[in-house]
């Protein structure tokens, strides 16, 4: 068996690829190898397992180990994937899914990683989508934007407001997630309240289906007849396909955009106000209830809060 191991304070952490375990898969490991290297060039696959470690962490604060086995006390051992590829166009991605159909080997799509869900416990191929970054066209007419589902939202946004526009869609984890992986977790930004999550945001789509041919949805706004497809893709945590080019709406960029705090006495007051505002439509671009706790520590400790206002808040012992 083939296991490296790190150890550091009595514990030790043991990594290994799926098939290096596996002394009677090493050819096929190596043939596979080699048909990658084929489609996306040599510098483009990875099987070095220390560079493959750092797709089992997560993005969180402390870098929360994805998956691991306990084998003792103190021992823990993760079974990784064998290859990391970074493709640069929806063919080579078309051409990795095939060859994986072929050797009948897993493959997970791969954006920011800042959601918790992706792993390889069977091994396979990590399909790295980060080259795919491109932005294709910006519709300054239509209000669209089309964009490969690699790129980072904050150098698309970046790249949006140059041109007086907006994506509209900020969840926390916007300067480390990609277009492909917002869509893949079906996320929610702080202005949905508004704008809507990233379902209500996507046009069109590209996606590399499992047996590597290619379906491409009409970029309109809305369908008259049949099912709308892109909903059966978004949300689907790679799991039906891999996506790799996307069409947005964009907005111009306001030219003002005001936010307030209101100070209620408690939570159920707190949660009655916001009813009311949904209910009666009044569409703010972001609403949001802090407890207590969250009242103080955000407004309070980061001096958010200025006299009289402060004097106020410190008045209100409880408030949200
Ligand atoms: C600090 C922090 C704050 C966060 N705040 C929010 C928040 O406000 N709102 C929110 O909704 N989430 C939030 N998240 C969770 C996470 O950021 C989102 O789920 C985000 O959508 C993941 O994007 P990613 O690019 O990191 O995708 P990844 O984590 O790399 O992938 C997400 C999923 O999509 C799949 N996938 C990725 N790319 C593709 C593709 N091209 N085709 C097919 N499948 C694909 C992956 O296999 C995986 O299952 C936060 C996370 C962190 C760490």
């Amino acid at each position: 068996m083939f296991y490296k191991t790190i150890e550091k304070d009595k514990l030790k952490l043991s990594f290994t690829s799926y098939m290096r375990r596996r002394p009677e898969l090493e050819e096929k490991r190596l043939e596979i190898h080699t048909a990658l290297s084929k489609i996306v060039g040599k510098e483009d696959v990875v099987t070095e397992e220390s560079q493959l470690l750092s797709y089992h962490y997560s993005q969180l604060p402390g870098g929360i180990p994805l998956r691991r086995t306990t084998v003792a006390k103190g021992m823990y051992v993760i079974v990784m994937a064998d290859f990391a590829v970074y493709p640069e166009t929806t063919e080579e991605v078309q051409e990795i899914v095939k060859l994986a159909n072929q050797y009948i080997i897993p493959i997970v799509p791969f954006a920011g990683g800042s959601g918790l869900g992706i792993t390889a416990p069977s091994g396979g191929i990590i399909l790295d989508l980060k080259k795919l970054d491109r932005i294709i066209d910006i519709d300054e007419i239509s209000h669209t934007v089309t964009v490969e589902a690699g790129i980072y939202v904050f150098d698309l946004e970046n790249e949006l407001n140059k041109r007086g526009f907006e994506l509209e869609h900020y969840p926390a984890s916007y300067f480390c997630s990609c277009i492909g992986g917002f869509i893949g977790d079906r996320s929610a930004g702080r202005l949905s309240t508004k704008y809507g999550k990233i379902e209500k945001m996507v046009l069109g789509m590209k996606v590399v289906l499992p047996n590597g041919k290619l379906i491409d949805t009409p970029k309109v706004p809305a369908h008259a007849v049949g099912p709308d497809l892109n909903n059966l893709f978004i949300g689907m945590g790679g799991t039906l396909g891999v996506t790799t080019e996307v069409t947005l709406k964009i907005y111009p960029k306001p030219e003002k955009r005001t936010f307030k705090s209101f100070l209620l006495p408690d939570l159920d007051s707190g949660f009655e106000a916001m009813r009311k505002i949904m209910q009666e439509d009044l569409n703010p671009c972001m609403a949001r209830l802090y407890d207590p706790i969250e009242t103080n520590s955000q407004l309070f400790k980061y001096h958010l809060v200025t006299p009289p206002s402060r004097e106020k808040l410190e008045s209100m012992p409880g408030c949200c």
